[in-house]
């Protein structure tokens, strides 16, 4: 982006009186001169709606109408690979734009129909380590020579940290298989 000039609102050049004037003008009042852009620029500027490229019209924050996004959306789901879900965890829906547990997942199947599944990927605590200590310790070899109790709890509580939960999940690359998977013809 630009950086702009310091311009105190009594200099000079902060504003000019000028005539004849031409170019494109957009209803909010900016001017955008008569380049080969200013028509587009300035109409973009005096709009609030533009249309989508399947003739719908959309707010113009967006570049697409909401059934386009939608559309786009549900094919970039389907060009995800498929794995397979455990039924454990949790699971995130595209269209729900929620987490689900395996429950959660049937009554809204009913209610709302596919879902648009996207196997979660668990995140667990990680280990301590010789390295995390050793920062902490500033030891510039990346190694804290810890006494053997400790070495031990350490590694006990590794242990332990690895039988724990996952503290939360995040949706990850592959997506459940899809009806759409087993009729070839709509995929384009
Ligand atoms: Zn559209």
């Amino acid at each position: 982006m630009k950086t702009e000039e310091f311009t105190l609102s009594e200099s000079e050049d902060a504003a000019t009186f000028r005539e004849n004037i031409k170019g494109w003008v957009s209803k909010s009042g900016r001017f955008f001169g008569d380049t080969e852009s200013s028509e587009r620029l300035a109409r973009y500027d005096g709009c609030t709606h533009i249309r989508c490229e399947c003739g719908e019209l959309t707010e113009k924050t967006w570049t697409r109408c909401a059934e386009c996004r939608e559309k786009g959306r549900h094919e970039r789901w389907l060009q995800k690979p498929v794995g397979e879900w455990d039924g454990e965890g949790i699971i995130f829906s595209e269209i729900l734009n929620d987490y689900l547990d395996a429950d959660e997942v049937a009554d809204k199947e009913e209610e709302f129909g596919p879902l648009d599944l996207v196997i979660c990927d668990p995140i667990k605590l990680g280990h301590i380590d010789d390295e995390h200590l050793a920062d902490e310790l500033c030891l510039e070899d990346g190694h804290a020579d810890l006494p053997t109790h400790v070495a031990d709890a350490v590694e006990a509580l590794n242990i332990e940290l690895d039988k724990m939960k996952p503290v939360t999940w995040c949706s990850g690359r592959y997506r459940v298989m899809s009806e759409e998977d087993s009729t070839p013809s709509i995929s384009k």
